[in-house]
């Protein structure tokens, strides 16, 4: 690969204070300090989109976003770093543009806005083959990294898990990471997906093709901790990611790992797990996101 990391991720563990009668170890992955542009598991995700490119000769790369997409930002990034030119394709107008889609630009990307409900069809023959002939040889990967070798990328994500975690939390957009690590990590050991948005249980279903037949039951996603929809937070949220920052000196991100680290302590607390659980947070970086929150966060 030609672009290296900033730094190799590591587990840094959590105080035992509130979960010590509950269960054997909480721990957090940090993904997020992989790449200071690209980070979390976005980086596992592109890898090998971004290597294929190479491979081929392949000088373009072309993927889908709202205006705040961790996603287009990393893509925009990683191929700057690559030496390719990219093209983001944007859900909606900004006339006045995010920070997220600013800095796409300042990577270089190409933006191209598409009103909502085209963007809705953004997979289908026509509208690909309209890009195609737009940007004609462009690697089109889909929406959040999520196609084959973006699976294959993050199963990279599970050899650092070592052996003994009993379970592995994960924070879901697509499910791309936690198909990966599923299909990668032993029989045996439960993967909890949290689903930012209201109603992303449905997520079980459309992952499940993805995941090899002798895992599909090692894995589930509850939607129970949504604070609102996608994108959304609450006064909540934000004084759980203030406090979860002074105590563990971990920053999280609003849209998925604030979400997702309140969820699993809510369900230790509740006795989920069973007393000898052994559990591996997945920090999968996205916090660029923050900007948009301003001064509320005290990091
Ligand atoms: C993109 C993203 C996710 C979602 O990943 P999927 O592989 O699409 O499920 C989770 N967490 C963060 C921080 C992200 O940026």
């Amino acid at each position: 690969m030609v672009i290296t990391p900033d730094r190799q991720p590591y587990i840094q563990p959590i105080s035992r204070e509130w979960y010590q009668s509950k269960v054997a170890e909480i721990a957090v992955l940090r993904l997020d300090v992989v790449h200071k542009d690209v980070s979390g598991n976005k980086w596992y995700k592109l890898r090998y989109n971004i290597q294929h490119c190479i491979d081929n000769n392949i000088d373009t790369i072309l993927s889908f976003g709202g205006g705040y997409s961790n996603h287009l930002a990393a893509t925009a990034a990683m191929a700057k770093l690559a030496g390719l030119k990219s093209v983001g394709v944007v859900r909606g107008n900004y006339p006045q543009l995010t920070t997220t889609l600013q800095f796409c630009i300042d990577n270089g990307m190409q933006l191209r806005a598409v009103a909502h409900e085209e963007y809705k069809r953004k997979n289908s023959e026509e509208m690909l083959g309209r890009f195609a002939e737009q940007f004609p040889g462009a690697f089109i990967i889909p929406e959040g990294g999520a196609n084959h070798l973006g699976r294959e990328g993050t199963k990279d994500i599970a050899g650092m898990i070592p052996s003994g975690y009993t379970h592995v939390a994960v924070s879901v957009g697509t499910g791309t990471t936690l198909a990966g690590l599923a299909n990668a990590l032993p029989i045996g050991t439960k993967v909890a997906g949290f689903a930012p948005m209201k109603g992303g249980a449905y997520l079980n279903e459309e992952v499940s093709e993805w995941i090899e037949d002798d895992k599909k039951s090692s894995y589930h996603i509850y939607d129970n901790w949504h604070f609102g929809g996608f994108g959304k937070h609450t006064d909540e949220l934000l004084h759980f990611m203030n406090d979860f920052h002074k105590e563990e000196n971990i920053p999280l991100d609003k849209v998925y790992t604030a979400k997702m680290m309140f969820g699993i302590r809510q369900q230790v607390l509740d006795g989920v797990y069973p007393a000898d659980a052994r559990i591996l947070c997945i920090h999968t970086g996205g916090l660029q996101g923050n900007k948009s929150v301003g001064t509320q966060l005290g990091f």
